[in-house]
């Protein structure tokens, strides 16, 4: 067992039902795990010798192996592939930035829907990452201390529902990772039951719905393996802003002559007033298009990058142009492949 797959409440049943221990061992546990990310069981120093035996007999702590790292030369983004216990490859990138180091975690490996312009989309689906797998990602980030997480990394977080959703109850948890959930944000390419789902889970993370185009046409060509409507996501993210006060980016890769013109943002903004009178529900991230090997995308001109973000300002959106990081290292949004 991955003990970094048990909530604060599993273990403590555990500790007190099987181990006979009093509750607070566990308490005790997750500080050694999480607060003082000590990666040996021997080490726990205020535990019984006897518990120690048996955690040592009973979990595993760490269960992936640093296959490398790559550091950018042009940001200091630090891209792992991890090599998990089955043999599987998977990418983990820290980014470092001055008013808060992040990570951007994986969440499958492989992915099956296969979004026309995401190097992730061509590895083939494996299998779900469990929510230990999920956790071990961040605690063996060696850079730092993280302050946010992104689920943006390789695969579709919603499609790996329930480990997913138990993740964030450790990230969030005090006495676990003790992260503010206003700095975990669960991207999704809008896997609508899904939404409302995590909507009602109390958890109040920041969602981001990778919409990359208005219009459903276009959309169903950039992501083929999708059975949702425009419509059907942005009332559902539209449930999930209200329900969780929480603002709602909309992701938005910018591809050369596919998505990127005028008309495109007037589509845009026309279904995004249709879901919302309230234009603060939404926040526009613009994605200008990371080069991937093999993909004959291009990104738009910086001009018409910033003219496209102007445009959504002077309509009222708060619209942001992404910073790539780790370009280098096929690192950035979209590169995450093997
Ligand atoms: S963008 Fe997300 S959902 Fe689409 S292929 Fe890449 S990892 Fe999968």
């Amino acid at each position: 067992m991955h003990i970094l797959d048990f909530t604060k409440e599993e273990l403590e049943d555990i500790i007190v039902k099987k181990y006979q221990e009093k509750k607070f061992r566990a308490k005790q546990i997750c500080d050694w795990l999480y607060k003082k990310r000590v990666n040996r069981f021997d080490d726990f120093k205020n535990l019984p010798k006897t518990l120690v035996e048996k955690l040592k007999n009973n979990f595993l702590l760490y269960t992936f192996e640093i296959l490398s790292k790559q550091k950018s030369k042009l940001d200091a983004t630090v891209r792992y592939n991890f090599k998990t216990k089955d043999g599987y490859f998977i990418p983990t990138v820290f980014i470092p930035k001055v008013e808060r180091n992040a990570v951007c975690i994986s969440t499958q490996i492989g992915c099956a829907v296969k979004c026309k312009f995401c190097n992730s989309g061509r590895v083939k689906f494996v299998r779900n990452l469990t929510c230990g797998e999920i956790i071990e990602q961040i605690l063996r980030i060696e850079e730092g201390r993280i302050n946010g997480v992104l689920y943006m990394g390789m695969g579709e977080p919603l499609l790996n529902y329930d480990n997913v959703v138990k993740s964030l109850k450790i990230l969030t948890d005090e006495d676990m990772v003790g992260l503010g959930r206003r700095r975990i944000t669960v991207s999704t390419i809008g896997i609508v039951p899904n939404i409302y789902k995590l909507a009602e889970e109390n958890l109040k993370v920041k969602l981001a719905i990778s919409l990359h185009s208005a219009n459903d046409e276009v959309r169903r060509k950039l992501v083929p393996n999708f059975k949702y409507s425009i419509d059907e996501i942005l009332k559902a993210a539209t449930f999930y802003a209200k329900k969780t006060s929480t603002v709602v980016t909309i992701e938005y890769v910018l591809i050369k002559n596919k998505n990127d013109d005028i008309t495109a943002m007037k589509e845009l903004i026309k279904v995004l007033k249709k879901h919302s009178e309230d234009k603060k529900v939404y926040k526009i991230n613009l994605i200008p298009y990371n080069q991937v090997e093999k993909c004959n995308y291009e990104k738009p001109l910086d001009d018409k990058i910033g003219s496209l973000k102007n445009f959504l300002i002077s309509n009222g959106f708060l619209t942001f142009v992404r910073k790539p990081y780790g370009l280098d290292i096929n690192a950035a949004c979209g590169q995450l492949g093997f």
